[in-house]
């Protein structure tokens, strides 16, 4: 029987800056700099007044928050959805500041988002509100100032108007938003590279405790974008993905699930319900029960909470969404003996995907497609190594490491660049 939901009231912000503040504090930071490191340097609220197809005016509000560029220009996804809110914002913006130095790419930190449901929008609706919230941030975003991306609820389609809109006002710009369609100067590869990373992130933190992905049962919250990449390159890894879950419930199969063939069902607009390919349920709850060996939340944030945490079962929880756990469940579920792969290090694909894209457009030179994949090994590798040599090395959980490695990088920056 399902736990029934409780309601859970964190500040993500506040959530985020703890951890800030504790990898701060342990590395010797002082109180100025830990101060610079926990405020947003800009927050931009808009209002986005649209006419939708009845004729009618409605005012959406929007916004964009620049946390930290000291490694280089602002980088973050912009998500639709009705619960977007400036402290969720900033503390997306934040996570993105220490995933990209975790990581090791040259962006600081950014997010936006509008609080709307885009389903509740015709694709006119949708477009119009796009271009009306790039106008607004017409001298807030830009190819070396703040390069928007996809997040929840926003497509490649949505970054195609995006450019479109920003170069009627500066000219040809395809480097001002990544994750665009690969027609207008997207690549190929960075549709999966959140999921790819994902991946790459499980098998090699599998590696690092004696153990195989293959044969590994895997289960998968979200089947978007993260969600369905992971699950299809975990598969393909070797890795026995036993249920997937979305909004409307999960689909199970311990044998294992042909995720190539869900992908496929779903991607032509099937349901996980009609796809025939397990015993679907629509408490996708349940999916937290389930005795997999790996578990990746990669759908919402706070998912896994007080309410349900004692009811995970997996041994490693790899972040694919943001923020999945809140911090009781994380302390609860590290305790217990689990291994939390932080999102910062394990869904940092994503970003390194839209690097390589706006390097390519910044270059006007494409790179070969497999030359791509392997330089998202080597930064996928190389984050894990820092991130595993700095918990061995100071007994830290992979969150802990994983935000010591980013704040010392970026504290590094902001002392060479004289702050
Ligand atoms: P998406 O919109 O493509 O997919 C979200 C999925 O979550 C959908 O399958 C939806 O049905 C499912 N979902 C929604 N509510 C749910 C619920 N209550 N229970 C189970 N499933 C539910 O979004 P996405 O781009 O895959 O992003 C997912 C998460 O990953 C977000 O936290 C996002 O910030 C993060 N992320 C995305 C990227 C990227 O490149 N897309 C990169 C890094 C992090």
């Amino acid at each position: 029987m399902e736990t029934m939901a409780i309601t859970v009231k964190i500040n993500p912000y506040s959530a985020v800056n703890a951890r800030v503040l504790r990898a701060a504090q342990a590395l010797g930071v002082d109180a100025n700099y830990q101060r610079l490191l926990t405020t947003c340097w800009r927050e931009v609220k808009v209002a986005l007044p649209i006419l939708d197809d009845r004729g009618e005016l409605r005012v959406f509000e929007g916004y964009r928050v620049h946390h930290n560029g000291v490694r280089g220009p602002y980088k973050g996804g912009i998500r639709y959805h009705p619960e977007v809110d400036l402290d969720e914002v900033k503390a997306l913006a934040s996570l993105m500041t220490w995933k990209c130095a975790v990581v090791n790419i040259p962006f600081g930190g950014a997010k936006g988002g509008v609080t709307v449901d885009p389903k509740t929008l015709s694709e006119r609706e949708l477009q119009t509100l796009t271009r009306r919230f790039t106008h607004s941030l017409k001298h807030v975003i830009g190819p070396y100032h703040d390069i928007p991306a996809p997040d929840m609820g926003t497509s490649p389609k949505i970054m195609g108007w995006i450019m479109d809109a920003y170069g009627l006002l500066h000219g040809y710009s395809p480097a001002v938003v990544t994750g665009k369609p690969v027609n207008i100067g997207g690549i190929p590869e960075r549709n999966d590279a959140t999921g790819l990373g994902v991946a790459m992130i499980t098998r090699g933190i599998l590696t690092e405790h004696g153990e195989e992905l293959t044969g590994k049962t895997v289960a998968v919250q979200g089947f978007g974008n993260v969600g369905s990449f992971s699950a299809l390159h975990l598969s393909r890894l070797g890795a026995k993905v036993i249920a997937v879950s979305d909004v409307s419930g999960i689909l199970v199969r311990e044998g294992g699930l042909d995720v190539e063939a869900l992908a496929a069902h779903v991607g032509k607009g099937g349901s996980l319900r009609d796809s025939g390919l397990g015993d679907f349920d629509s408490a996708g709850g349940k999916l937290f029960d389930l005795k997999a060996d790996v578990l990746i939340p990669a759908a919402l944030g706070h998912v896994i909470h007080e309410g349900n945490m004692r009811r995970i079962k997996a041994r490693y929880i790899v972040e694919g969404a943001n923020g999945p756990l809140t911090p009781e469940a994380d302390a609860y579920l590290q305790s217990q003996g689990v291994i939390v792969v932080p999102d910062i290090l394990a869904n940092s694909g994503g970003v390194v995907g839209s690097y390589f894209e706006w390097a390519q457009n910044i270059q006007v030179q494409p790179w070969k497609g497999a030359e791509t994949k392997l330089e998202l090994d080597r930064f996928m590798a190389a984050a894990l190594r820092s991130v595993t040599v700095t918990a061995k090395k100071h007994g830290l959980s992979y969150r802990d490491a994983a935000f010591t490695v980013g704040v010392e990088r970026v504290y590094q920056a902001a002392l060479a660049r004289g702050h």
